[in-house]
């Protein structure tokens, strides 16, 4: 009622002005109030006109600035339209903010992410899914996905309906293996999820090579041994017959002994954290060791120098540092005919590092075997690894006990010209002892 009484007032002063105007003209009494009344409507009617229309021209607008601010009822109009507008936009915002989150919390999935509509059509995908297709996330938008991705098994799963499993198909940029599952949703809206699988593979047939090799190398031995012991029990051997077949049955299981213990080292190198880097060792006792063993191993057939360990001390592991030396330094005596030279060499590097070099003199490496040499179980020349007592798990124990020390194995060699196997420790695991000098008093 309030808003309506300025519109009366409005009304009863034009028609006031009316009359005054037709009375000021001239003219009978009912004709200069008809004329009053006929002017008071026009200017309303105007007025209205007026307000309306620029009312209308702000909703046609872009509505940035105000609505028109009008008294009355215009003015309560546009003010009721405009704070309406304003709650909408207000929801609107916090809506796309909201969406924005969600898929910038589905942009960061480490998964692949898309999802069809009831056509298949793209919809939305991150980064990642579109990394795995090989899509475009904007160009391909409202595509039929099968159209952009044609691997057969992602097709059939697509068109079979049937979601309860993931589906293994070949990476479309033809690296490895993706794995994909899809969810339906919403109103035949369809959720598709996509991983790279092929480190999980890689491992996978590794482990599963591993389980070979490992049960191929003990059951080399054991057929040995169960053969020697069938002609124990079947023929009547001679004291030197039976001492020889003995002596071979102790090799055999001290293969399988050495093969159980570097299995075990591995293991245990894979299932510990990280040598402390604050438990240092001094490096002259370890090396003495090393220096004892190698030369019990050599039994005088190779020339060995072992340069006089500096006074330094490295921070990690005992038992792994020595199993790490010990096995390249046996190496180079297994591998060394006799007569050659073996050195082992501490150097404390410009930068902080350090260095320990075992150079042998043996028949060397060639190129391409190099980079496999650490892996289990890779030899170059089997029968000699064999026959020597190796495992073919030396390489790959040091590997993994200099790593764990944050260094790292590089090895140099060539057919002919011996070889070098150095293990490089980082600045933060070296330090040298300097000579703590007596303080004289003055
Ligand atoms: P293995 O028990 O067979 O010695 P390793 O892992 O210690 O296993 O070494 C892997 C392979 O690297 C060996 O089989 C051998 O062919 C080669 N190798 C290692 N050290 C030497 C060396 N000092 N000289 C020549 N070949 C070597």
């Amino acid at each position: 009622m309030s808003r309506l009484l300025p519109r009366v007032l409005a009304c009863v002063l034009a028609a006031l002005a009316g009359g005054l105007a037709a009375w000021l003209l001239g003219g009978a009494a009912p004709a200069r109030l008809l004329a009053g009344v006929a002017c008071g409507i026009a200017i309303i009617v105007a007025l209205d006109t007026w307000r309306g229309y620029r009312l209308i021209n702000w909703l046609r607008g872009s509505q940035e600035g105000e609505a028109p601010r009008d008294a009355g009822f215009w003015g309560e109009l546009a003010y009721r339209v405009e704070k309406s507008l304003r709650l909408r936009e207000q929801t609107t915002a916090r809506e796309r903010e909201r969406l924005a989150q969600f898929l910038s919390a589905m942009e960061v999935s480490p998964n692949g992410v898309m999802l069809l509509d009831g056509g298949d059509q793209i919809e939305w995908c991150n980064t990642r899914a579109a990394d795995h297709f090989g899509l475009d996330p904007q160009r391909d938008r409202r595509q039929r996905v099968t159209n952009l991705v044609r691997a057969p098994a992602f097709v059939a799963y697509l068109q079979q309906g049937e979601f309860s499993e993931p589906v293994e198909m070949p990476d479309p940029r033809g690296k490895g293996t993706l794995s994909v599952l899809v969810r339906r949703y919403g109103d035949d809206m369809k959720l598709v999820l996509s991983q790279d699988i092929t480190e999980r593979e890689r491992a996978d047939a590794m482990r599963r090579d591993f389980v070979a090799n490992v049960s191929h190398e003990i059951r080399t031995p054991l057929t040995v041994l169960s053969g020697f012991i069938e002609t124990m029990n079947n023929l009547p051997l001679t004291e030197v017959e039976r001492r020889r077949v003995l002596g071979l049955m102790a090799q055999q299981a001290q293969r399988m002994g050495a093969l159980v213990n570097d299995l075990l080292i591995l293991a245990q190198l894979e299932g510990s954290p990280r040598p402390n880097a604050e438990g240092w060792l001094a490096l002259k006792p370890l090396l003495a060791q090393v220096e004892a063993d190698a030369k019990a191993l050599s039994a005088g057939r190779h020339t060995m120098t072992f340069a006089a360990a500096p006074d330094v001390q490295i921070a990690g592991a005992q038992s792994e540092l020595l199993s790490a030396i010990t096995n390249l330094v046996n190496n180079a005596v297994r591998y060394t005919p006799e007569g050659g030279r073996i050195d082992l060499a501490w150097r404390s590097l410009p930068d902080g590092r350090g260095e320990m070099a075992v150079t042998d003199s043996g028949p060397g490496i060639a190129r391409e075997h190099i980079p496999r040499l650490t892996e289990r179980f890779y030899r170059v020349d089997g029968s000699r690894s064999r026959d020597t007592g190796g495992t073919g798990l030396g390489l790959s124990i040091v590997k993994h006990v200099i790593q764990r020390h944050g260094g790292e194995l590089d090895i140099q060699s060539e057919v002919g010209q011996g070889s070098c196997f150095r293990l490089v420790f980082p600045a933060a695991r070296v330090r040298e002892m300097r000579e703590q000098r007596p303080v004289l008093a003055a």
